[in-house]
């Protein structure tokens, strides 16, 4: 499979890079160090996101040709017409990409190249590289490139966006996804002259004011703990939202918060949307979500780290997760 990876990418002209809605670290990672790979080796890559990313990953993009899907561009109509591969970065079935974009992606009619660690890949690409064992798309990309025994393209702008993408998918190199592997690649990147710290200092230290207190009132007045499961959730209607002047990522990583409680083992975060509910689903030690998300809330993702979405309003979303809730603890 590297084999005809690598051929693929010799080979490549005007690659395009792609990779799911709602961009989170790994996304962006993954997808600028694979972009600035094939930079680094003189192909002219495209990176098309099918939507905005949160604010504190832009400066991640700065160096990046990127735009956001839209049919009618014809920036990517024409770019389409002249490329002959396109990068399927962590996901693991076209849908995952919305509505809007996955028909292109399932028409594009080059060859296709998955790059995942999500369990069960739908197969819609001709190279497929899912590692569910690796804990990111981002370190899948350095594998990749080492085992193309192509390492010496590696340069900082590559290692930044990796490092990027190990740190935000491993909740700072914690989850037991982590391996001796993934410590070895962090040490060669800072080997190469990437600033961990800088890159802690962009991601996590860049709150608003809004972002913060939306947090403070959802732990203070929003968390309920289950009486009988070690579960605890937390819910945020628009209105909330509203109240302090929601934007894309203000509620990242709040799910987490509700995991670190002593105790418990299930954490759930309901975000109400104009249409429907997104749910975010974290677990530890022997409570597995992913099934549970795409089997009631037709969404999926890893054991320990799910998603999913109701087209319910929140009120009739939590009860209905409430009804079906004693399955995650059978
Ligand atoms: P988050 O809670 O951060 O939005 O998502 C956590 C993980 O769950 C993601 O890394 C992704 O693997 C998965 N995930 C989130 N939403 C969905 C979804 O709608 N469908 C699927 N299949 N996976 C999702
Ligand atoms: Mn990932």
């Amino acid at each position: 499979m590297i084999q005809s990876l690598k051929q693929a990418i010799l080979d490549c002209q005007n690659p395009i890079i792609s990779t799911h809605k709602g961009p989170d670290g790994d996304a962006i990672g993954s997808s600028v160090g694979l972009y600035h790979f094939l930079k680094n080796i003189g192909k002219k890559p495209l990176l098309i996101l099918p939507d905005e990313p949160a604010s504190f990953l832009k400066p991640f993009l700065t160096e990046v040709d990127y735009v956001v899907f839209d049919s009618d561009d014809s920036k990517i109509q024409e770019f389409t017409l002249n490329s002959n591969l396109l990068f399927c970065l962590d996901y693991n079935s076209a849908d995952r990409v919305g509505s809007k974009m996955e028909p292109f992606i399932r028409s594009f009619s080059a060859a296709k190249v998955m790059i995942d660690h999500h369990p069960n890949p739908e197969p819609f690409c001709d190279i497929t590289i899912s590692r569910t064992e690796v804990c990111s798309t981002a370190q899948l990309i350095y594998q990749c490139i080492g085992e193309m025994e192509m390492l010496e393209y590696l340069n900082v702008a590559i290692g930044n966006a990796i490092y990027l993408g190990i740190m935000t998918d491993t909740g700072s190199f914690r989850y037991p996804s982590v391996d001796k592997q993934t410590h070895l690649i962090l040490a060669h990147l800072i080997e190469i002259g990437v600033k961990h710290h800088e890159i802690h200092e962009a991601i996590y230290d860049a709150n608003t004011v809004d972002r913060l207190q939306l947090r403070g009132y959802a732990i203070a007045e929003k968390l309920e703990l289950h009486p009988s499961y070690p579960l605890g959730v937390i819910s945020l209607s628009v209105e909330e939202q509203d109240r302090f002047h929601y934007k894309k990522g203000d509620t990242e990583g709040l799910v987490n918060v509700i995991l670190s409680i002593e105790g418990i083992s299930v954490a759930v975060f309901f975000k109400e949307e104009p249409d429907g509910v997104k749910l975010s689903f974290r677990s530890k030690g022997s409570y597995f979500v992913n099934e549970f998300a795409a089997k009631y809330f037709s969404g999926g993702g890893h054991k320990y780290a799910a998603g999913g979405y109701s087209s319910s309003n929140l009120s009739v979303t939590m009860s209905r997760f409430h009804t079906l809730v004693g399955e995650l603890f059978k």
